[in-house]
């Protein structure tokens, strides 16, 4: 018979929610008592070590994970060192009979996954896992030969004839919270948070971490940006997008509330369906990622290991890093990383083909440099878009397609104002001479010159590309 005092642990991870989260539901339809318990393993041994801005993030979501599950009658005990150790550990000294989580599939991640499991169900705890953060199980959508998809469109298409992602599991209203002594750590001592100098300032004014800020940020989404996110979705001034990518990131929303929510809003289909695409570039990254476990890394098309990357120039990277290569486009949108560890989705395009086409840098400086410094930093959609800018990835666009920041810049900011907006030695020019200041009368005093010839680099880059072929 099932002891049914032994709680049920929930092994807390990406998924920083009450709302819709299988593993969560699980353990409290069980009828035992609860007991979330979330692992900070930054040892670097199995999942990679987040970075900077991800781990500020994170501070905030446990904080705001553990208050949602104390008004429910629950609370987040908080471990720190390696995983599989401090679970067994935590199974072992509460006597739990169940333990529950959602799948993850990052590097490490689902080799620890399994560890865990063995180890528990060793020990008699019997082991429930689901999807939870994801609208498929990678592997699980497959071209007519029962191959993976190797090109997005139709990977789409597939996904989305299988009919409407279940739907969202409510929040439960209260748990039947496990009130035995385990020890947990203090959230502060965990250190997640800057040190020394604190550069997080941009980031607390631009963000609400949390399922709560999530929540409000979605619905801020589906009323005033979603009917012109079609027409505007490119335009780095008119905040058009949703802005949910680190409440994804960290699964403070799951891919099911999203696509349930926009799918009602009150948006033409084509709308609708735009938004969706977007998201079904999430499903597609993730399921790359299952099968290049070492995406962050390691090319996708290997004869790309073959590239002629020039030397670094610390200081032309550093450039680059900080918003000071004298190309306004690149400028705006490092400076915005830097300050909000956000940048929008086309400006990600342009600075990511610069580093690679006009400095011809190694894509993966550029990965580790954003890994480091957005907030939705994701082992998944970081990777895959860096090689997709590199034309080393999956689907990815040609090499040959060089952005030149300059016609983008005039393309989709036309008026200069998210040039303005992050470059303030821009904002006494006249819109338009913001695109290149190098041609205005009396340039922009204070602003950088170019650091490299747009034209002549990128003739350099396609010359290297053909080097690579030969
Ligand atoms: P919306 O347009 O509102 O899209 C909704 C959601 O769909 C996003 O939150 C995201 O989860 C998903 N999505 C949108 N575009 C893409 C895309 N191209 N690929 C995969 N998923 C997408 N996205 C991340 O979530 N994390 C990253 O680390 C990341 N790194 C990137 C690096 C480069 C070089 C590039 C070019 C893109 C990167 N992206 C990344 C994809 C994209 O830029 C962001 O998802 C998007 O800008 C987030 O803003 P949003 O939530 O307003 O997007």
């Amino acid at each position: 018979m099932t002891d049914r005092s032994a709680p049920a642990v929930v092994w807390v991870r990406d998924d920083l929610r009450v709302a819709d989260n299988p593993a969560l539901r699980e353990a409290v339809d069980s009828g035992r008592p609860v007991l979330p318990v979330y692992v900070l393993d930054d040892s670097g041994g199995t999942a990679r070590p987040l970075g900077g801005a991800s781990r500020w993030w994170l501070h905030h979501s446990l904080a705001g994970l553990d208050a949602s599950l104390r008004k429910r009658g629950s609370r987040l005990v908080l471990r720190h060192g390696d995983a599989g150790h401090e679970i067994a550990t935590v199974l072992r000294q509460t006597g739990a009979g169940l333990l529950t989580f959602n799948r993850r599939v990052a590097h490490g991640e689902r080799e620890e996954d399994d560890r865990v499991r063995r180890a528990a169900e060793a020990a008699g705890v019997v082991v429930s896992d689901h999807l939870g953060s994801l609208l498929h199980e990678p592997g699980e959508v497959l071209n007519g030969s029962g191959e993976r998809f190797a090109v997005f469109t139709p990977f789409f298409t597939a996904l989305t004839r299988r009919g409407a992602p279940r739907e969202p599991l409510p929040a439960p209203a209260s748990i039947d919270g496990w009130t035995g002594r385990v020890h947990s750590e203090d959230l502060d001592a965990l250190h997640l948070l800057p040190e020394g100098p604190d550069w997080s300032s941009g980031l607390a004014e631009a963000w609400t971490p949390g399922e709560k800020g999530a929540h409000r940020r979605l619905e801020d989404f589906v009323h005033h940006r979603l009917p012109r996110y079609a027409a505007q979705r490119d335009r780095p001034a008119a905040e058009a997008s949703s802005r949910l990518s680190p409440h994804l990131r960290f699964g403070e929303l799951s891919p099911y509330q999203v696509w349930h929510r926009v799918h009602a809003a009150e948006a033409p289909a084509e709308v609708r369906t735009k938004f969706l695409t977007e998201l079904g570039w999430r499903e597609f990254d993730y399921d790359l990622l299952d099968t290049h476990p070492d995406l962050d890394t390691v090319n996708v098309h290997r004869d790309f290991d073959a590239f002629p990357w020039d030397d670094v120039d610390p200081r032309r990277l550093e450039a680059w890093q900080r918003g000071r290569t004298g190309i306004p486009l690149v400028d705006a949108g490092m400076r915005q990383l830097w300050t909000t560890g956000w940048m929008h989705n086309r400006v990600r395009m342009v600075v990511a083909s610069f580093l690679i086409k006009n400095l011809r840098y190694d894509w993966r400086l550029g990965e580790q440099w954003f890994w480091d410094t957005l907030v939705d930093a994701d082992p998944a959609n970081n990777a895959a878009q860096w090689q997709w800018v590199a034309g080393s990835g999956a689907d990815a666009a040609p090499f040959f397609r060089v952005f030149n920041p300059v016609l983008q810049a005039q393309k989709f900011d036309p008026e200069g104002e998210y040039l303005a907006e992050w470059v303030p030695e821009l904002r006494d020019l006249a819109p338009k001479a913001r695109h290149e200041p190098w041609s205005a009368q009396g340039g922009a005093p204070g602003y950088p010159e170019p650091i490299v010839d747009l034209g002549a680099s990128r003739k350099a880059a396609l010359d290297a590309y053909q080097r690579m072929r030969d």
